[in-house]
């Protein structure tokens, strides 16, 4: 069978670089995320079946990008994957841990384009490789940033793209949060769901306070409040009255075990990127929700791969957070790299039957693979 004799023959990568959408460019504690310098990967095996990844890294999030996944997947990763069976996957994924420390994102990039190989190879769609599915639609939220007219900018072009759940960023100062918290809630209307971000920008001090304020908007949650270590002062705002996500303080399953054992957290934001691959993503999602910890699958800017990476995961979790999801894929960007862009209308990403990640880049693109 082509599934258990497979062998990995060529690991190949291709770089892309997209611009965001002018009025959807996040604007958080973390800077701004207006381009991504990404990085796809192609996994090709002896018996013919391929498989394609993507790395979202970015500086500010885990100290990768395009240009560092290219050099450590070429120099490093693909000398421990060629020659090696596609199965069992995980086996790969510590062959790849024993040779590079860190670097979650550019392993996670490989680590998709493995587990789209070996469910094209079963022929069938990666949420079912992976256990699922439980489900075939995913609700969705979009990030808005700015003040002001920017602000509202940023929504009238999310409300044109169907968006009708969001969250705003926050952490960059309370009189201001607090002020552009209110002015999106005025925009949204009563009824839509809206959360914040704070991506840890705030003390512990400021959180209490912004919380006072959040509360009162009527904000469905508090994301990242507090430093990513700060697990104590995280479970200490549980009691404001609003779920607390987790997002910077857990990349890892050790990182969730501490969230755990702290009971800092209502919800966790698993990223593909951030758990290492899509197998362990759903790990994780697995583990949280064994200790009553909602998950919902978080975003670093994905393209069109990553994307569909984040929505067979999250297809592939008995249980999801009822705070929608942030797999935003192509309405992030002003172009794709998908020949067929994933279904999605805005409010949810709806899953197919087509095996693997289900998804193709365009051919100008695969052209580029080396
Ligand atoms: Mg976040």
């Amino acid at each position: 069978m082509s599934v258990t004799t497979a062998r990995i023959d060529a690991v190949q990568t291709v770089a892309v670089s997209l611009a965001a959408h002018p009025e959807l460019v996040v604007h958080g504690a973390k800077g701004a995320h207006d381009r991504s310098d990404f990085l796809l990967v192609r996994v090709v095996t002896d018996t013919g079946v391929v498989g394609y990844g993507e790395v979202s890294a970015t500086p500010l999030w885990s100290g990768e990008d395009g240009a560092s996944a290219e050099h450590f997947i070429r120099t490093v990763l693909a000398g421990a994957l060629i020659g090696q069976p596609l199965t069992p996957v995980g086996r790969l994924e510590s062959s790849m841990d024993r040779v590079l420390a860190g670097n979650p994102f550019t392993k996670a990039g490989v680590s998709i384009a493995l587990w789209d190989a070996y469910a094209r190879a079963l022929d069938v769609p990666l949420a079912v490789a992976l256990g699922g599915p439980y489900r075939t639609s995913v609700p969705i939220k979009l990030s808005l940033s700015g003040d002001g007219a920017g602000l509202e900018r940023a929504y009238r072009a999310a409300r044109a793209a169907g968006f009708s759940a969001f969250k705003v960023k926050v952490g960059l100062g309370v009189a201001g949060d607090i002020d552009r918290v209110a002015a999106a809630r005025a925009l949204v209307g009563e009824d839509t769901l809206l959360g914040v971000d704070a991506n840890g920008g705030w003390t512990r001090t400021q959180a209490a306070a912004a919380a006072v304020a959040m509360s009162r908007s009527g904000i469905a949650f508090l994301e990242q409040p507090v430093a990513p270590g700060d697990l104590r002062g995280l479970g200490d705002l549980r009691g404001a009255g609003m779920p607390v996500v987790a997002d910077e303080s857990v990349f890892g399953t050790d990182d969730l075990v501490r969230v755990v054992r702290a009971d800092a957290a209502d919800v966790v934001s698993v990223y593909v990127g951030k758990s290492g691959g899509p197998g362990r993503a759903a790990q994780m999602g697995r583990l949280a929700g064994a200790f009553g910890v909602d998950t919902l699958i978080g975003s670093n800017g994905e393209l069109g791969i990553g994307a569909a990476a984040q929505l067979h995961v999250a297809c592939a979790l008995p249980a999801l957070s009822a705070i929608p999801s942030d797999i935003i894929g192509a309405f992030y960007y002003t172009e794709d790299i998908l020949a067929e862009p994933l279904d999605s209308d805005g409010r949810t990403v709806r899953l197919g039957d087509a095996p693997g990640l289900g998804v193709q880049p365009r051919p100008e693109i695969t052209e580029g693979f080396r």
